[in-house]
């Protein structure tokens, strides 16, 4: 028996997992949490454990599938290229390059070879249809930071370990372990912040795990964080709380916030939110007040109407009391590699812009270079120069994770060609042409290209591939590479690591002029592929040894050398260093937030509906293919409709009975768990769920396929400014089933 270490893909904590390897080499026989990892120190959640199950699963798919006559067959990868030249080859070139649309899920983050090499195909294609799971949860929070920062992916995240008060809103991170905040174990440092005198509000419309560890717990009306954020910001100006401290040389625009934040004092926020004017106050001078204190807001404050608003706000309050960029309060991690807030010029940059183009049928804005998911059926339905009339889908299960899946199933079956990368055959991947399968995370090496630029704290890991890749076997990057090649006329037979190996050494070239025939021949130590760009990015990044010039630097071989990774401290102010904004500052009052402002006016006075729905995280769930593993889906049935007792009674309802909930003409039926856990006129449901639709090959998932919450909501209904659906508070009727 040997051991190997690989960091957990299952989400965004990233814990360091502890394996045990066979004798043969070939099989994995127990995982734990790697004790000696310097980020995670051992913890681990259920799903991490599962991860033996998900690459033992006989779903799981191991080659590659091509439907005839209707049904998948079992191909060849040359067949199944081959097909894919059938059906994309010269698509473009006979009705444009929107012709083709991409989807891409979130799983590509937790892969080397789908992050490094998704942009390949992405240029490839050159296409606006680009749409992923950004739009569904997180692009709110990405358009904030790139208004106030400079980059999209600059984001500040709580620093948990030196914390005094951490204020939560929208977030569960004890079944999460953070989004967008990479933060293994966050219940020892929630428990530990507490031991050190500290507090934890949270403010949720459920009593959630972490509301339950909370030192205070604050329910809210969904969707209304925008409301109680705004009260915040104007006591602070109302009350001259303001300190911003080593942030005052470097905020831009404040007196222009004030003068925006002036409707909306406290007493005018609270019925529309739901939390009284005193206890807004108190939140504000609390914060203020706090030598060391964070505002972190989540998914829930991202995927309501004003989704960026919320992002903004929480980081104007954490600005305005000089807790951004300060231990202990909301810091910007640096990554060792592929962060773009350690490239280039220091201190400014371009910024970011939205809207370069319009999404074809609707007029939806780019943002980030991406159009919202809900516009996808639309762009396949609808005739015209520009339609949409292939897709490839990689890691991407919009039918079960989109508003109005049936929608959108119905336009996938519209389309001309589709390919999909995946590892199972699942409620989208069922209407490809083609399937390719992706290798299971041990067969491959690994290194966070992301979750480094969202971690608590500045670390370092790479893990060597743990078991062999099956015999014949395309790696996803050279795949990725395959497709691009397709698409862009060089064909399926082309020399793909021939053309990578051109564009490294193009690359290195650029970066390192005349020391580039010796900077090619160190990378030559790596394989081909993605562990040669890697080393690239680490030893040309900020802690990189140059390729000599600082011995003590960090390389992909000191990676190596360190199975359980390498710590890089605690974060570090980076202010002004981390900035990209062109004008070198923060930018507190971005013109497009302000004038979004006027939404909010105009809602102010808008009555509670009787009933609406929001999601939930799950400790055993993630992403829906979670649900086809036996370790996860044992125990209690989860996706439950949670209610208040007042309701359930008001509605007829009884623990364990069925409901029928309905919106609009669509509705669906889930099993009613009652609980006091809920605020009243707030109903629950879990996400990713509804494993009943014909054609998938899910077994496990379709005992208990559970019921699909997006399939009631509205496909258009979305945060205007970053395009991201809107998936909680949404009013919904409800009746015995
Ligand atoms: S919290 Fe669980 S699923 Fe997430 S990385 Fe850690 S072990 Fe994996």
């Amino acid at each position: 028996m040997t051991t190997a270490y690989r960091i957990c893909p299952l989400c965004e904590a990233a814990c360091g997992l502890e394996l045990k390897v066979d004798t043969t080499g070939r099989k994995v026989i127990a995982i734990r949490g790697d004790e000696a990892d310097p980020f995670s120190h051992g913890y681990l959640c259920p799903k991490g454990v599962s991860l033996k199950e998900l690459h033992d699963d006989p779903d799981r798919l191991r080659t590659p599938l091509v439907k005839r006559n209707g049904r998948f067959v079992e191909a060849t990868w040359d067949e199944a290229f081959a097909e894919i030249e059938r059906g994309l080859g010269g698509l473009q070139a006979r009705h444009g390059k929107d012709a083709v649309g991409l989807s891409l899920g979130n799983p590509i983050v937790h892969k080397l070879g789908l992050s490094l090499y998704g942009s390949r195909l992405l240029k490839a294609l050159g296409t606006k249809n680009v749409f992923s799971a950004s739009t569904l949860d997180q692009m709110p929070k990405q358009l904030s930071s790139g208004l106030m920062f400079g980059h999209w992916l600059s984001i500040a995240v709580p620093d948990i370990e030196r914390t005094g008060y951490l204020l939560m809103l929208g977030a569960n991170p004890m079944a999460s372990n953070g989004s967008l905040w990479t933060v293994p174990d966050f219940r020892g440092k929630a428990k530990a912040l507490q031991a050190r005198g500290g507090k934890l509000v949270v403010v949720d419309p459920r009593r959630t795990e972490t509301a339950a560890i909370a030192d205070r717990h604050l329910a809210i009306r969904p969707g209304a964080d925008v409301f109680l954020l705004l009260g915040m910001v104007h006591t602070l100006f109302d009350e001259g709380l303001l300190r911003l401290r080593h942030l005052a040389s470097h905020a831009a625009g404040v007196d222009t916030l004030q003068a925006a934040v002036q409707p909306y004092a406290p007493e005018a926020m609270a019925a529309r939110c739901g939390i009284d004017a005193a206890t807004i106050r108190t939140l504000a001078r609390e914060l203020a007040a706090a030598e060391r204190g964070v505002v972190y807001g989540r998914i829930g404050t991202c995927t309501q109407p004003y989704g960026t608003l919320c992002s903004w706000l929480v980081d104007v309050l954490n600005v305005l009391t000089g807790q951004l960029d300060a231990p202990g309060g909301a810091m910007f991690p640096k990554a060792p590699a592929f962060a773009a807030n350690t490239l280039g010029q220091a201190g400014s940059g371009r910024g970011i812009i939205t809207g370069r183009h319009r999404s074809r049928v609707s007029g939806a804005p780019e943002v980030f270079g991406e159009i919202p998911m809900g516009c996808l059926a639309e762009e396949i339905e609808t005739p015209g120069e520009g339609q949409l009339r292939a897709l490839i889908t990689i890691a991407s299960n919009p039918v079960l994770s989109a508003p109005n899946g049936a929608r959108l199933s119905a336009a996938l079956d519209r389309l001309e060609f589709m390919v999909s990368f995946d590892i199972y055959l699942n409620e989208t991947t069922r209407h490809a042409d083609v399937i390719l399968p992706g290798l299971s995370a041990f067969e491959e090496p690994h290194y966070d290209t992301a979750f480094s630029q969202l971690a608590y704290r500045n670390q370092a890991r790479f893990n060597p591939a743990v078991l062999p890749a099956p015999e014949g076997q395309v790696p996803e990057w050279q795949a990725l590479l395959k497709l691009a090649a397709i698409v862009n006329g060089q064909g399926a037979g082309a020399d793909v690591i021939a053309l990578d190996e051109a564009a490294l050494e193009q690359e290195v070239r650029r970066q390192a002029g005349e020391h580039a025939d010796a900077v090619l021949k160190a990378l030559q130590h790596w394989p081909q592929g993605p562990q040669r760009w890697l080393d690239l990015a680490l030893r040309s990044g900020p802690y990189g040894d140059r390729f000599g010039l600082k011995p003590e630097g960090l390389s992909l071989q000191k990676l190596k050398d360190a199975p359980h990774g390498i710590d890089l401290g605690a974060l570090q102010p980076r202010i002004p260093e981390v900035l990209r904004t062109p004008s070198g500052r923060i930018e507190l009052a971005p013109p497009m937030l302000l004038q979004d402002l006027q939404r909010v006016r105009a809602d102010l006075a808008s009555p509670a509906p009787e009933l609406v729905i929001i999601g939930r995280r799950q400790v055993r769930s993630n992403n829906s293919w979670l649900h086809n593993l036996p370790l996860l889906a044992k125990g209690p049935f989860r996706c439950t409709a949670l209610i208040h007792p007042a309701d359930a009674q008001r509605l007829g309802l009884s623990q364990g009975g069925r409901a029928r909930i309905a919106r609009g003409d669509r509705s669906i039926e889930a099993e009613v768990e009652v609980s006091d856990e809920m605020m009243p006129g707030v109903l629950s449901l879990p996400h990713g769920w509804g494993h009943d639709l014909q054609g998938t090959r899910m077994g496990v998932a379709a005992e208990r396929p559970g019921s699909n919450l997006n399939a009631l909501l509205d496909e258009q209904w979305r945060d205007p400014l970053s395009g991201n659906a809107v998936l909680s508070g949404v009013p919904v009727r409800v009746d015995p089933a």
